[in-house]
């Protein structure tokens, strides 16, 4: 009944077959106004006798199985079709149709390919790649035969006949041909169900394209998924227009600034935190401990980026006769130790030791080397073990 009056939403029908469809039950009626998956287009959703239809299917013996939420023991059923649902399949069906004839007038694209799905809908076409100047003209014909409100047919033809018309793609099915029939425009062999006229199709509008070797995937959306769309896309532009008090048209040159910007701040504040870091390491040189000729600076930092305080043994170790231990205690444990060149300790003999306290690991060169453990609490106790190793070693 689907393909007699796709508008029909209401049937009485006989149950002819009961069958299981995994857990799940599934009747067979005499006739139905539910579409089953195929051709790209996905099913009809609705109830019979109140139970709620959740996948419909063509047998291989072309029997329509309808799955069903719960058991029907009923004999006769009454059928309500989601009109919601079968309306948008209707505008996202035949806008394909219009939108794949457009291809071909334009730019002698075929479509090689179609999918309906929940959110997007998809035509590849066999060309690429595709300019925006052409996919713009593309459109502006297949809203144009939206808004001539051109009339929708559907004609059942034989073999003989088929050869005089202009088809779009050549059947699958056997004989009589169901062909659908945009007026004067389009042609093309369809089991689908379309809008009576292309008016009620709606906008048609291509959301993206993307290039898949020798064709473009298209996606595209029509009527209201189009409406919904273009409501949200609305919506964000005003929301970040606001946000950067500019006009929408202005808006990615706004963008552009503002990430401009930030590079520009982020390599002024690494030349400050540069800056800062001298500051800070002439500060612990002035307090470190003196043994002898060795100046050792011992510190645990909390807080603070490792990097920081990486960059800061490596500008303590510049200076002569010093070794700097540093540790960073936050969840995590970080040691960072490193001796002038004129000192003979060895970094990474004290790291493997002070690691062992904070339970992981690291190693380096002899002049620094870093490393850490999941244990934060024991940079303290680490930094300890490195010095007392210090004090061991004969220089
Ligand atoms: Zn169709």
């Amino acid at each position: 009944m689907y393909y007699l009056d796709p508008y029909r939403l209401e049937f009485e029908a006989r149950v002819v077959e009961r069958i299981d469809v995994g857990a799940k039950p599934g009747v067979i009626l005499k006739s139905t106004c539910f579409y089953p998956t195929s051709g790209g287009q996905p099913h009809d959703e609705g109830h019979l006798n109140g139970v709620p239809v959740v996948n419909v299917f063509e047998r291989e013996d072309k029997a329509i199985v309808h799955v069903l939420a719960a058991e029907l023991r009923d004999d006769t059923v009454h059928g309500a079709i989601d009109w919601e649902r079968r309306f948008d399949h209707m505008q996202q069906h035949t806008g394909q149709h219009i939108l794949s004839q457009a291809f071909l007038e334009i730019l002698r694209a075929e479509t090689v390919g179609f999918h309906l799905g929940q959110v997007a809908c998809t035509i590849d076409v066999d060309k690429a790649p595709l300019a925006v100047s052409q996919l713009d003209r593309v459109e502006d014909l297949a809203n144009e035969i939206v808004f001539a409100d051109r009339p929708v047919k559907t004609h059942l033809v034989a073999e003989m006949e088929l050869a005089s018309l202009p088809l779009r793609k050549l059947p699958t099915a056997e004989t009589p041909v169901r062909i659908v029939e945009v007026e004067g425009f389009d042609y093309s062999p369809c089991g689908g169900t379309h809008c009576r006229r292309t008016g009620e199709v709606g906008l048609v509008k291509i959301t993206r394209v993307e290039r898949r070797g020798q064709d473009t995937r298209v996606e595209f959306l029509c009527g209201d998924r189009a409406l919904a769309d273009y409501r949200g896309k609305n919506r964000t532009v005003n929301e970040l227009a606001n946000r950067f008090s500019v006009g929408a048209w202005e808006l990615a040159e706004a963008v552009g600034r503002l990430a401009e910007e930030a590079r520009s701040n982020k390599r002024e504040l690494n030349a400050a935190k540069n800056r800062l870091l001298d500051y800070e390491a002439a500060e612990l040189l002035a307090e470190a401990e003196q043994r002898g000729d060795v100046h050792v600076v011992r510190k645990a930092f909390t807080d603070r980026e490792g990097e920081q305080v990486k960059r800061l043994a490596l500008r303590l170790m510049e200076s002569e006769g010093l070794v700097a231990l540093l540790g960073l205690a936050g969840k995590k444990a970080q040691l960072f130790f490193a001796c002038s060149a004129d000192l003979p300790y060895d970094m990474n003999d004290f790291l493997k030791r002070a690691c062992k306290v904070v339970g992981g690991g690291g190693g380096g060169r002899r002049r620094f080397a870093q490393g850490g453990g999941t244990d934060g609490s024991k940079v303290g106790e680490a930094l300890e073990i490195a010095y007392e190793r210090l004090l061991e070693v004969e220089t």
